[in-house]
């Protein structure tokens, strides 16, 4: 791996591609990190390694150090929680194996909001919403969009209100592992586990602690401190978290498609100071060049 040169690193550790429900090819989202700036990225598709392979030589070429990464669901007391891995081994055969579980799971849930919206009477509505979803596994964005399509809804906001939203007859869970396990999986195959956006599942200051304490314990190791769509007060929140639980601080856009003025690839709130940067944990850490 080579360390640039430049003292300025760009480091985005959290993004999506095609593999998952991005808008870009692993490709495009490397030359693209690249025209930001990105020196160091990390793309992490929802519970597959897939793009890895075509992002890595795309990076090779940009002269963008990929580090491997995958974004797992699982549950933490009935809740949907994401946990980011970094530095793993992605061929690690275990490690597979509980990625295709992951893969399993979601098609298995992806087939029951298709039987739970049967009623509506559009014809081979799994098939249409693979179809959406790029022959990938599609997840309700995906159903919204034919639901759309097929004049039963007027828009996806709109399919959401009536058949995917929460509670509705096509807002079926997924399931997922315990938060545990996935923390174990990531461990096993040699990566560190991170806990991901940590505002984003509405908890209350005091469950939050209980949630990063339970990770810690799993065997967690780092908290994404910066994310896209956080407030200075998060930041300063969760920065205290992070040292008060002493994990690794991790940072990284949440990249899904280009466009959203909250989110781009590379642009990163600064991260507090006083806090160990997770890359600094990596095999091969990322650290500024000495001074000359
Ligand atoms: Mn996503
Ligand atoms: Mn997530
Ligand atoms: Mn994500």
């Amino acid at each position: 791996m080579t360390i640039p040169q430049d003292p300025d690193l760009c480091i985005d550790l959290h993004c999506h591609s095609t593999a998952s429900d991005g808008a870009l090819s692993p490709a495009a989202l490397v030359e693209r990190a690249a025209g930001h700036g990105v020196s160091h990225l990390s793309l992490t598709d929802h519970d597959t390694v897939a793009g890895l392979a075509e992002a890595e030589s795309a990076a090779r070429e940009c002269g963008v150090v990929l580090i491997p990464g995958v974004e797992l669901s699982c549950l933490w007391k009935s809740r949907t929680i994401h946990i980011v891995g970094l530095d793993f081994d992605p061929e690690a055969p275990d490690f597979r194996r509980a990625l295709q579980g992951q893969n399993e799971n979601r098609w298995a849930r992806a087939r029951m909001i298709a039987e739970r919206l049967g009623k509506l009477g559009i014809d081979d509505l799994l098939g249409k919403a693979t179809e959406v979803a790029g022959g990938d596994v599609p997840g309700r964005p995906h159903f919204a969009a034919v639901l759309t399509e097929a004049g039963v809804v007027r828009n996806a906001a709109q399919a959401f209100k009536r058949y995917l939203g929460n509670g509705k007859t096509g807002d079926v869970k997924a399931y997922w592992p315990e938060l545990s396990e996935v923390v174990r999986w990531i461990n096993e195959a040699g990566g560190i586990a991170v806990l991901a956006h940590p505002r984003k599942y509405q908890l209350t200051a005091t469950k939050l602690r209980e949630l990063t304490a339970d990770f810690r314990r799993a065997g967690g190791r780092a908290i994404e401190v910066s994310t896209s769509g956080q407030s200075s007060g998060d930041l300063g929140f969760l920065a205290e978290l992070c040292r008060k639980e002493k994990l690794l601080a991790s940072q990284g856009s949440d990249f899904h498609f280009p466009g959203a003025p909250w989110c781009e690839l590379g642009r990163i709130m600064k991260m507090p100071d006083g806090l160990e940067p997770v890359w600094h944990s990596f095999r091969q850490p990322i650290l500024r060049p000495a001074p000359v």
